[in-house]
């Protein structure tokens, strides 16, 4: 990450920090002391994880587990027939498992819907917040960029979020088969829950087939419990204090209505596919490290964390950013990122979770197992080079 995209990145954690100073979520305290209470009841616990897959079949979804991220990819595909173009939206699980790639090189063309994650996608960036892909890019670079490749698109956020809207607009119209991610899947209800923003999603999973991709780790007891983490979740990653849009799920398209007779598929989607991955998540909480699995992917750590604030992704693996995703790459990878080393053990992470994440601790005992002093020095040289890079732009901002 180049010194401007770390300054953007400050920018734009600031808007949010900001707008959370601004806006205060009422009875913010207790709301995360019942989301804690709830990842505490439903992560690693095998029991409900069942009974959630078997509400989800008795409603009409056909579900799978994927214990690999390569039999996730895989089933996928099977799910894909012989369609070659699918629109998908944001899904940290879908980056986790590689899929875009993965699909690509089996020759089929998958489109993001998300403006930010389109936008990286042509762009062949990698995204630097969990909720905001791009905020290490400013509006003028994307146009250049664009410009750069033939597309002609204005320097303002309005001109390029228009191009980007069309774009995906098209791409929607033509798919049969969308992808989305999930942020819970209730027990109780057996329906998938997610939230957005821009509105994709209602016109992603309203294709024939929406194929829903996450993991053991989103399970929550009822809709009550999810709705209290979708608040959570929207204070600490935009500081807003409720996402625009909130789907649930639990059924495809039917209706009883002519001679009380059952017809599936009225409208779309005819059919709902659920593929459930584990990939290390099991073994990782039973290895005494299951909070880190507590973790709703709000990024309020990374706008808090001192290291990912001066160097950015270059404190990051793949798309797993900042202490929390180094900690996780490292154990569903089986060994330790060599980047943990350069933690600070501040602890500001940890103030700034709203479940309360131990993250320094976790690293501690991560990186006790071992990383050589030369990786060490080579670290730390190549981070002060790049703290020094981010001083020098904003010195230069100021003259
Ligand atoms: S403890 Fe480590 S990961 Fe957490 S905020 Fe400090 S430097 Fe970042
Ligand atoms: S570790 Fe905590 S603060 Fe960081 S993304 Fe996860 S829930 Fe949010």
């Amino acid at each position: 990450m180049n010194p401007e995209e770390v300054l953007a990145l400050k920018k734009a954690f600031s808007s949010v920090l900001e707008r959370q100073s601004r806006n205060q979520l009422a009875d913010l305290d207790e709301k995360k002391r019942r989301l804690k209470a709830a990842r505490e009841l439903c992560v690693g616990n095998r029991a409900l994880l069942d009974e959630a897959a078997k509400k989800l079949t008795a409603n009409g979804f056909r579900v799978y587990f994927a214990s690999e991220k390569d039999e996730a990819c895989e089933l996928i595909l099977r799910e894909m027939g012989d369609e070659k173009h699918v629109v998908k939206s944001k899904s940290n699980v879908t980056k986790e498992i590689e899929l875009a790639a993965f699909l690509g090189e089996k020759g089929i063309n998958v489109v993001e819907t998300d403006i930010g994650d389109r936008i990286l996608q042509v762009l062949e960036l990698h995204p630097s917040h969990p909720t905001a892909p791009i905020a290490h890019v400013s509006a003028k670079s994307i146009s250049r960029r664009f410009n750069e490749m033939g597309v002609k698109v204005g320097g303002k956020p309005e001109d390029i979020v228009g191009y980007v809207r069309e774009d995906v607009i098209q791409s929607i119209g033509s798919a049969n088969i969308g992808i989305t991610g999930a942020n819970a899947i209730t027990v109780e209800e057996g329906a998938v829950v997610i939230t957005h923003n821009e509105g994709n999603i209602f016109e992603v999973a309203r294709r024939k087939k929406h194929i829903v991709v996450t993991s053991t780790d989103k399970i929550y007891p009822n809709l009550e419990e999810a709705m209290n983490m979708l608040k959570v979740l929207s204070y600490n990653a935009t500081g807003a204090t409720i996402p625009s849009f909130v789907e649930v799920i639990s059924g495809v398209s039917k209706t009883a209505d002519v001679e009380k007779k059952f017809i599936k598929g009225v409208h779309n989607p005819h059919e709902v596919v659920v593929i459930i991955l584990d990939n290390k998540r099991s073994e990782i909480a039973r290895n005494g490290f299951r909070e880190l699995l507590y973790c709703i992917g709000c990024g309020n750590c990374l706008m808090h964390c001192p290291m990912y604030n001066v160097v950015g992704t270059e404190y990051a693996q793949d798309s797993h950013l900042g202490g929390r995703g180094l900690a996780f790459h490292s154990l569903s990878n089986g060994s330790s990122s060599d980047k943990l080393k350069c933690c600070l053990m501040c602890g500001k992470c940890r103030e700034a979770c709203p479940v309360d994440i131990d993250v320094p601790k976790i690293i501690r005992e991560l990186r006790s197992k071992g990383i050589s002093d030369e990786v060490y020095y080579f670290l730390r040289a190549h981070l002060l080079w790049a703290c020094y890079r981010t001083v020098l732009a904003v010195s230069r901002g100021h003259e």
